[in-house]
């Protein structure tokens, strides 16, 4: 079986990343630090495996902020893109933006995660997973 890869950027090209698939997990997080980074009501972060993650272009256009002492999220320093996130509680896994993907994503978004931290302004009404409470993954 050949193995797939996905690529995604940034809006202005400078950066370009490749993951191989298949991805792990797709959820939108709701949390208020994803609201402030990505000034966006929730952000859709996609889990792939770092052994199979690869920034193809624009290595040294990446602009790296500490979050929080476990996260550290990056954008590129020419457009501002918000585009990955790693969390060194897991350092085996990368977080990456959907919305900067260019082809479709390997799997469905499966949940709302940080759910109880959701923007007063943003009105929600599907069937997906709704998970929230101190880790933002408990079931609500
Ligand atoms: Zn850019
Ligand atoms: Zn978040």
């Amino acid at each position: 079986m050949t193995k797939e890869t996905i690529s995604g950027g940034c809006l202005c090209g400078a950066v370009v990343f490749e993951f191989d698939t298949p991805s792990l997990w797709a959820a939108h997080c709701h949390c208020t630090m994803c609201r402030r980074a990505h000034g966006a009501a929730y952000v859709t972060w996609v889990g792939v495996r770092e052994s199979g993650f690869r920034i193809t272009k624009g290595d040294a256009d990446l602009v790296h902020y500490d979050s929080s002492d476990h996260l550290t999220r990056s954008f590129c320093g020419r457009c501002g893109s918000s585009i990955l996130c790693n969390d060194h509680r897991h350092d085996s896994v990368i977080d990456i933006t959907l919305a900067n993907l260019h082809s479709p994503l390997d799997r469905a978004v499966s949940s709302h995660i940080y759910f109880d931290c959701r923007a007063g302004w943003v009105d929600i009404d599907d069937d997906l997973q709704k998970r929230g409470g101190d880790t933002g993954l408990e079931p609500l």
